[in-house]
């Protein structure tokens, strides 16, 4: 196996407290890495780095664990820039939007799906993003739920099953139907393709007890869940995510004290997603209230072509530290173990030995440039499973 050594990395964030001054970033200076094959074999201050077969000069940069992006809808055709056009004109957003992109990609070829699911991963990769997963929903039959997760597992193994993103359009007049096609049919030739099944838990989506017979069918059948839940209004989705062990509760903007609770006492991550609020001109969800009561709190871009129509969480960063209470440090942690932690992994989002060779170099002498410098494009060099791709 080659090694390579990444010498003089001004900053190194590895989160692992067992580093540097013991903060969760455990932020090191006048640091580097050796990378073995897939993996980090050595972390640690420049001066004692052992020898490898060939040497990266990091140019007195920062290094960070690659990105991980726990939410993302990236399998969809089409495009709706004239319904985003017209929110930012004055109309309110509501999950209907979300038919138009169904009629699209069921309209599209596999080819046409594949090319953009790899045109987007390319996009994320640029911009720091080492892992990412994907789910299903714009299909809404059990031929193209499926046939969604096949091209997505062909690019991910965080793979996720979200027939219930909102009641097929079919099944307008009857929704309880759709309820049994999702946790029948559909579930059964979705299940091999995903690890994960969510819903979205929402007014004009599926109601708490719709919800749980949905996920409660898919552990059933060994997928686990995660819930788009809280997002619009007050509702259940965070108590019942929490009930069933889901790896995130994702969106979390409206909270009581009772869903805070729920999630400081449970094992269930918080995963913000402030592209969603910002490209709807919505209410901000409060991470520092979450992560005041001691909730581990995770931050995605929710990359989907309606509401979050953005694949970079530099710019997340950015908003979570300008507009939801976080300090550049928790937002960044956020977007790397923290989305580790959302996926239940823990060989992702941590540079320490063993863990997967997921980084990536910014253009600055330290991560606080994610936020201090928003919108330009600071990630200089990523490398993943080893290899450097950008
Ligand atoms: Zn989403």
């Amino acid at each position: 196996m080659t090694t390579t050594l990444i010498t003089n990395i001004a900053s190194l964030v590895t989160n692992d407290p067992a580093q540097g001054d013991g903060s969760p970033l455990g932020l090191l200076t006048d640091a580097a890495v050796v990378l073995d094959g897939e993996t980090i074999a050595w972390v640690g201050p420049a001066h004692k780095a052992p020898a490898a077969d060939t040497v990266h000069d990091a140019r007195a940069d920062a290094a960070i664990p690659g990105f991980v992006d726990s939410h993302s809808h990236l399998v969809f055709a089409g495009d709706r820039t004239q319904e985003f056009n017209a929110r930012m004109s004055g109309r309110a957003y509501s999950a209907g939007g979300i038919r138009t992109t169904v009629a699209a990609t069921r309209a599209a070829t596999d080819a046409e799906l594949e090319a953009n699911v790899t045109h987007y991963l390319r996009e994320a990769l640029r911009q720091g993003t080492t892992t990412f997963e994907t789910k299903s929903g714009y299909g809404l039959t059990t031929e193209d739920e499926s046939r969604a997760l096949r091209i997505a597992a062909r690019h991910t193994d965080e793979v996720t099953f979200l027939g219930a993103h909102i009641v097929s359009p079919d099944y307008a007049e009857d929704p309880a139907a759709y309820v049994d096609l999702v946790t029948g049919e559909m579930l059964d030739a979705c299940a091999p393709h995903a690890r994960w099944i969510d819903v979205f838990c929402e007014k004009g989506a599926f109601d708490g007890d719709q919800a749980r017979a949905i996920l409660t069918a898919g552990k059933a059948k060994g997928l686990h869940p995660r819930i788009h839940a809280n997002q619009l209004s007050y509702g259940p989705g965070v108590q019942l995510a929490v009930e069933l062990d889901a790896a995130s509760a994702d969106h979390c903007t409206h909270l009581t004290d009772a869903d805070v609770d729920a999630l400081a006492q449970g094992d269930t991550v918080a995963t913000l997603l402030p592209g969603a609020e910002f490209s709807t001109r919505a209410q901000w969800p409060d991470a520092r209230r979450l992560l005041d009561a001691g909730v581990t709190v995770a931050l995605s871009t929710d990359c989907n072509p309606g509401s979050s129509f953005t694949s970079s969480l530099p710019f997340c960063i950015a908003l979570a530290v300008r507009d939801m209470g976080m300090t550049p440090d928790e937002a960044l942690w956020s977007a790397t173990a923290g989305g580790a932690a959302a996926l239940r992994r823990t060989d992702i989002g941590t540079l320490r030995e063993g863990t997967r060779a997921d980084l990536a170099l910014l253009d600055a002498p330290s991560h606080v440039h994610l936020a201090y410098r928003p919108g330009v494009p600071l990630v200089g060099e990523v490398w993943r499973k080893g290899e450097r791709q950008v």
